[in-house]
């Protein structure tokens, strides 16, 4: 039976470690807060101590945890992943962290005698726990091919996009275009609000019209109802991923203006709350006065 280390819990982990249970994999949890891990314990996964514990023995080790540091935290940190791999196994980095540390990792797992597979992901919670995510992956070629059967529970599509890092930078690139959509609409909500037009008839005619996004779609009922339970993508990390995508601009000498003010706004969006959905965004919106 393949096994596999799966560390990270969260909205997204949560579901992709139960898809390889689903599939008959042999699967060690870890992740910060234990709770999370209860029930796909009781479904027969082992909970290991530390990620170094869950990747004892496993032939591929999949990551899905926030950011940068996160990921750091977990491959390399004290009781890190790395640290007890065996020699050849894949280490899967599904969460999306920034270029820089895509490349950094990559290169500290390659010493290790790890094949690194850049994977970020498309897809929401609910295309994670029923496999229907597109894997968006930087890898060599033959790496990939060998990877396959550890990516097969999880996605529904993979898109190769290059070696390792170019999975990173097509993720980056569309997640920002996703944040200037939703500052976009959020925007576009807001003028409508003041000047006194009906709002549910601006929101069908948006979601209907030549901008009808998804996320326009997605996100226009909940900011003109101002109804945002339930996150699925929270604040803190569009901020995280538009940061990250200005940043890798910025390193190649771009100045994306759009980019940037989308950035200023989602800075607000955090701040004002970063646990919570993005669409809260809109509540920030229009809020400082222009000189
Ligand atoms: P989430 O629900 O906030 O979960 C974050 C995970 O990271 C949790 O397991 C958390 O552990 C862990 N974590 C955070 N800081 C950590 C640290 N310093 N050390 C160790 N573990 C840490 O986030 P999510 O929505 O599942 O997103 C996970 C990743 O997928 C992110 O990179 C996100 O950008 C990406 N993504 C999300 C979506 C979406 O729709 N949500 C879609 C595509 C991609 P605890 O449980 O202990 O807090």
């Amino acid at each position: 039976m393949p096994h596999v280390a799966f560390i990270g819990l969260g909205r997204m982990g949560h579901g992709m470690a139960g898809r390889y249970l689903d599939s008959g994999f042999s699967v060690a949890l870890w992740n910060r807060s234990r709770t999370k891990a209860d029930d796909l314990i009781a479904r027969g996964a082992r909970w290991a101590q530390s990620p170094a514990d869950a990747a004892r023995d496993a032939d591929a080790i999949v990551t899905m945890v926030a950011d940068d540091d996160a990921s750091r935290s977990v491959w390399l940190g004290k009781d890190g992943a790395a640290f007890a791999a065996k020699l050849d196994v894949l280490a899967i980095e599904c969460s999306t962290v920034s270029f820089q540390h895509a490349c950094q990792l990559a290169n500290d797992l390659t010493e290790r005698g790890l094949h690194y597979i850049d994977c970020p992901v498309t897809g929401l919670p609910e295309a994670a726990a029923s496999g229907k995510l597109t894997l968006l992956v930087g890898a060599d070629a033959a790496d990939l091919e060998r990877a396959r059967p550890y990516l097969a529970p999880i996605g529904a599509a993979i898109r190769h996009f290059g070696p390792v890092g170019a999975g990173t930078v097509f993720k980056l690139i569309n997640n920002l275009m996703g944040a200037v959509q939703i500052a976009g609409l959020a925007e576009g909500l807001r003028l409508a609000e003041a000047a006194g037009l009906e709002l549910a008839m601006v929101q069908d005619a948006l979601s209907t019209g030549a901008v009808a996004s998804p996320q326009v779609v997605r996100h226009s009922k909940r900011m003109v109802a101002r109804d945002f339970a339930g996150a699925t993508f929270t604040a803190a990390l569009r901020h995280k991923d538009a940061r990250y995508a200005v940043e890798l601009a910025r390193s190649l000498q771009l100045n994306l203006a759009v980019g940037e003010a989308t950035l200023d706004v989602y800075t607000q969006a955090k701040a004002h709350a970063p646990d919570d959905d993005e669409g809260r965004l809109i509540e920030v919106i229009g809020r400082s006065k222009r000189p």
